[in-house]
C-alpha cells in the first residue's frame, strides 16, 4: 500500500534527540531557541515563537490581535476544523467567505461582504500548501483595523510574489505528524512586530517576563526541547522535502492531464505550492464517483485521503453553536463533494508514482 502521508525521521532526527535526552534539559530551552531562529528563515520574520501545537499558535495569535467575546472573524469554510476551534476557544463569533473554486482558498473578491465593525481578524488558509491570494486580501483590507493571521499549518515555506506565507500578518504554522516540517506536535508562531513576539512570549510562559515576575496573566503553550530537536533537524531537510514534493506533483500532473472529469491542482501566478496535499477535483464528467475511486485504488493499493469530507461548520456541534454563524458556500460545499488527495509526499519513489498514476488510468480512462 502506497501510505497517503509518511513521517520520515532520519539519523539527523535520532542524533539529536539523543543529544537532548543526554542533556537533562527537556522542557522549552536553548534547542527550542535554535528552532524558533531555523524557522524565522523560512518564514523570512524577524521573529518565529514556537508552541505546543498549530491549534494553539491560532488561539496565542487571536489573542495577540486582541480577538474576545463580541468580536467577530472572518474565515474558509473550507478548512480543518482547528480554524474554527481556535475562534470559537477565544470566544469571538466565526464569519464565512466562500472559497474561490480554481484554488480551494478564501475568495478575495467575497470579503467586503462580511467587513463590519465587529470583524478584528480575517484568516485565509493556505490550504494544502498553496498561499491564498494574499495580495488581493491585503487589499481589501486595506486602511481597516483588522489583523491578518495566516493559518499557514500546511505551508511551511510557500510563497506569494517571492514573499514567504507568514510573514503577511501574524503567521500561524503547525508541526504536526503529517506536516511538511514535523516534531511530532507542534506549532510557531511567526511575526516581524517586535512587541506582537515579546509578547507571544508571554503569553507562552504563564505571562512571565523574568521568574517569578508575571506581567500578564499568561498560559502554558511551551514546546519542549525534546520536540525542537526533531524540529532542528527537520528544517535542515526542507528544501528536499519541498522539491521532492514538487517534482512528485509535476509527475501526476503529467502523468494525470486529460484524464476525463479528473481535474488536476493549479498554482496560481506569482504564488508558489509546497504541496502539503496534491489534491485533485473528480467531476460529474468522470468514469466513477468520487467515494468509488477512492475505493477501487485502495484496492490496487494506492492511498488517498478526503480533505475536507465536508465544510467546517456542517456537522452537530456546531449547528445552534451561539459562536458560529452559518453561510450559503456553495463552491466549498462542491469542493467538499469533489476532492481527493493522493500521495504526494517525499518518500515516494518513481515506481510509487508510476503505480499511482497506472492505477488511475485504469479506473477512470
Ligand atoms: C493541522 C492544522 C491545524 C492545527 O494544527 P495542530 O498542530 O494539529 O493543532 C490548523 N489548521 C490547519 C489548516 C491544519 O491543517
Amino acid at each position: 500500500m502506497i501510505p497517503i502521508s509518511r513521517v520520515d525521521i532520519g539519523p539527523e532526527e535520532e542524533r539529536i534527540v539523543l543529544e537532548v535526552l543526554r542533556s537533562g534539559h527537556l522542557a522549552q530551552g536553548p534547542m527550542v531557541e535554535r528552532f524558533e531562529h531555523g524557522f524565522a528563515r523560512v518564514s523570512g520574520t524577524r521573529h518565529a515563537v514556537a508552541v505546543a501545537n498549530g491549534t494553539l499558535a491560532l488561539v496565542c495569535a487571536l489573542e495577540l490581535a486582541g480577538v474576545g467575546a463580541g468580536d467577530e472573524v472572518v474565515t474558509t469554510p473550507f478548512t480543518f476544523v482547528a480554524t474554527l476551534n481556535a475562534i470559537i476557544e477565544r470566544g469571538a463569533t466565526v464569519r464565512f467567505v466562500d472559497i474561490d473554486p480554481l484554488d480551494f482558498t478564501i475568495d478575495p473578491e467575497q470579503l467586503q461582504d462580511v467587513l463590519s465593525e465587529r470583524v478584528r481578524a480575517v484568516v485565509p488558509v493556505h490550504l494544502y500548501g498553496l498561499p491564498a491570494d494574499m495580495m488581493a486580501i491585503a487589499a481589501r483590507l486595506h486602511g481597516r483595523d483588522i489583523t491578518i493571521i495566516e493559518d499557514a499549518a500546511q505551508a511551511h515555506g510557500a510563497t506569494v510574489r517571492g514573499q514567504p506565507v507568514g510573514s503577511f500578518g501574524i503567521g500561524c504554522f503547525s508541526l504536526y505528524a503529517t506536516k511538511n516540517v514535523t516534531t511530532g506536535e507542534g506549532g510557531v508562531i511567526t511575526t516581524d512586530d517586535d512587541s506582537v513576539a515579546q509578547r507571544a512570549r508571554l503569553l507562552r510562559n504563564q505571562g512571565m517576563r523574568r521568574r517569578y515576575e508575571y506581567e500578564v496573566a499568561g498560559h502554558n503553550y511551551r514546546l519542549t526541547d525534546l520536540h525542537a530537536a526533531v524540529g532542528v533537524a527537520q528544517l535542515g531537510r526542507l528544501a528536499h522535502f519541498t522539491e521532492r514534493r514538487r517534482s512528485n506533483a509535476a509527475y501526476l500532473t503529467t502523468g494525470l492531464a486529460g484524464v476525463r472529469g479528473f481535474v488536476c491542482p493549479i498554482v496560481p501566478e506569482g504564488r508558489t505550492h509546497v504541496f502539503h496535499q496534491y489534491t485533485v477535483r473528480i467531476t460529474d464528467g468522470a468514469a466513477v464517483e468520487r467515494d468509488e475511486l477512492a475505493a477501487r485504488l485502495s484496492e490496487l493499493g494506492v492511498g488517498t485521503g478526503v480533505y475536507y469530507p465536508r465544510v467546517a461548520f456542517d456537522y452537530e456541534c456546531y449547528r445552534d453553536h451561539p459562536l458560529i454563524e452559518p453561510a450559503a458556500v456553495p463552491e466549498a460545499r462542491r469542493a467538499a463533494n469533489e476532492v481527493l488527495s493522493l500521495p504526494v509526499h517525499p518518500s515516494l519513489e518513481e515506481r510509487h508514482l508510476a503505480r499511482i498514476v497506472e492505477a488511475v488510468h485504469k479506473i477512470l480512462s
